[in-house]
């Protein structure tokens, strides 16, 4: 194929593309000027390493798969810094790199792990009120691991820092001295073992785990009613903490809320300290944002950072997002952010209006199965203590989440009267005062009837 034949596969690439998303989004994330090609490649322009690491995360394969069924043959599509202002310039050939046999940095660094994130580091994370006895038994199990405590345990909800931390440790672990550490993902980790017990490699399986020095299981909630993964584990944990080799798991709640895990293995999970992280209060939220903003070598003014500090307080991650919003914006546009283009363009990540069309059988049913009720029995008559408190927790979760107002709710709960509804909200905020756990079972609650509602 002749050059300009690629030159015009992409223009109508970027057209099939236009009719698929939103025009907001192809806006920010298309804007994707034609460079160069070769056999089996095109190289597009994009205005900086940030927007380029958004782009190939978020839709290289996408991107590709949509010239593929253009061009009828798979073609990789690469994406080359040009700043904004001059892409028009840039003749081709000059853009043009040295192949491969280029210079290496002259220091030989010790190849990056390849399971961590390397910005996943002690350095990078913010403490506050929220992670700071978390963020302390961290560091001191990175710097005694197999002695401080065995295991350490991280709970708490999506976006709130469990995987970083998890990594912090093992980065540190890693690039301090010669230990071996392993990061992986409960879920992995079952596919890995369901794949071995196929393949007849159960041996390679159990030698790669149980002679490990630093071994890291992300979101271990996954393992619930994996009976044979969790038996595994099992096996690989005794041998592990026999050997005092470090074991760190992350969950999303606190394991006595884990339902179908083995009671030996939650014993397991138990041993050691947990801890949890809560959601970051606002200066802390600010001190998250300054960091992400300087690791990213840009300057966004404080008033911007208060803006968003103030309306973002689900989690870090939605902290993050907003703020990678506004410089891809601001990149396009070529413009400082200033207050009003934040404020423009965080309208609707502000506005979050999955909450306000939040059904209440939707709460009724989330809770029922996470107590593992029926839905007609948490709204029914029985009266036995096991339903009881789920009730008022639903009807409590209702009356925070929900515009309903109490007659509606009792209403909705099984036609009870208002004041029952009064009562119950009661009963949960004095058990939340005398009960240490309620807080987080609340937040656990709160996130999956959000997920729930977000997917049906
Ligand atoms: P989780 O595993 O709990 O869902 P992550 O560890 O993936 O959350 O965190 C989500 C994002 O927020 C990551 O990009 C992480 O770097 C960032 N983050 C979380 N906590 C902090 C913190 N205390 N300081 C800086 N960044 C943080
Ligand atoms: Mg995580």
């Amino acid at each position: 194929m002749a050059e300009w034949d690629y030159e015009i596969f992409w223009k109508e690439t970027l057209n099939l593309i236009r009719k698929e998303k939103e025009e907001q989004e192809f806006a920010m994330w298309f804007n994707l000027e034609y460079l160069r090609s070769a056999e089996n490649e095109i190289v597009v322009a994009v205005p900086s390493s940030f927007y380029r690491d958004q782009v190939k995360q978020r839709y290289q394969n996408y991107i590709e798969d949509k010239v593929q069924s253009l061009t009828g043959k798979p073609l990789s599509v690469n994406f080359e810094v040009v700043p904004r202002n001059s892409v028009n310039e840039a003749p081709p050939a000059a853009a043009e790199k040295p192949g491969n046999g280029g210079s290496r940095p002259a220091a030989e660094k010790k190849p990056a792990h390849d399971q961590l994130n390397k910005d996943y580091t002690f350095e990078q994370y913010v403490i506050g009120d929220n992670n700071n006895f978390a963020s302390n038994a961290a560091q001191a199990i990175a710097r005694n691991p197999g002695s401080a405590y065995n295991p350490l345990l991280i709970y708490g909800g999506v976006g709130l820092g469990k995987t970083h931390l998890m990594q912090a440790i093992g980065n540190y672990v890693y690039d301090n001295s010669g230990s071996k550490v392993i990061y992986i993902t409960a879920e992995s980790f079952t596919s890995e073992f369901i794949q071995g017990l196929k393949e007849d490699k159960m041996a390679a399986f159990k030698k790669k785990y149980r002679y490990v020095d630093i071994l890291l299981i992300d979101d271990i909630h996954f393992l619930e009613n994996k009976w044979e993964t969790q038996e595994e584990l099992f096996h690989t944990f005794n041998a592990l903490y026999d050997a005092k080799k470090q074991i760190v798991f992350t969950c999303d709640r606190p394991v006595s809320e884990l339902k179908k895990i083995s009671d030996r293995l939650r014993s397991r999970f138990e041993r050691g300290l947990n801890v949890d992280l809560q959601p970051p209060n606002y200066e802390t939220r600010c001190a998250i944002l300054k960091k992400k903003v300087e690791e990213k070598h840009i300057t966004i003014p404080d008033e911007v950072i208060d803006l968003v500090g103030k309306n973002v307080s689900s989690n870090i991650r939605d902290l993050e997002a907003a703020l990678i919003k506004l410089i891809a914006y601001t990149e396009l546009i070529g413009t400082p952010i200033t207050l009003k283009i934040a404020q423009d363009q965080l309208r609707d990540v502000f506005a979050s209006p999955k909450q306000t069309n939040m059904s209440i059988e939707t709460i009724q049913r989330v809770v029922a199965d996470y107590f593992s009720l029926s839905y007609n029995d948490l709204k029914g008559k029985k009266r036995t203590q096991n339903i009881v408190f789920p009730r008022q927790l639903a009807m409590y979760i209702a009356r925070e989440i929900t515009e309903y107002s109490t007659t509606e709710l009792g209403q909705s709960f099984g036609g009870r009267d208002h004041t029952t509804v009064m009562h119950s909200c009661q009963k949960i905020e004095e058990r939340i005062r005398s009960d240490p756990t309620m807080d987080s079972t609340i937040q656990n609650l709160t996130r999956l009837i959000k997920e729930y509602s977000a997917k049906s």
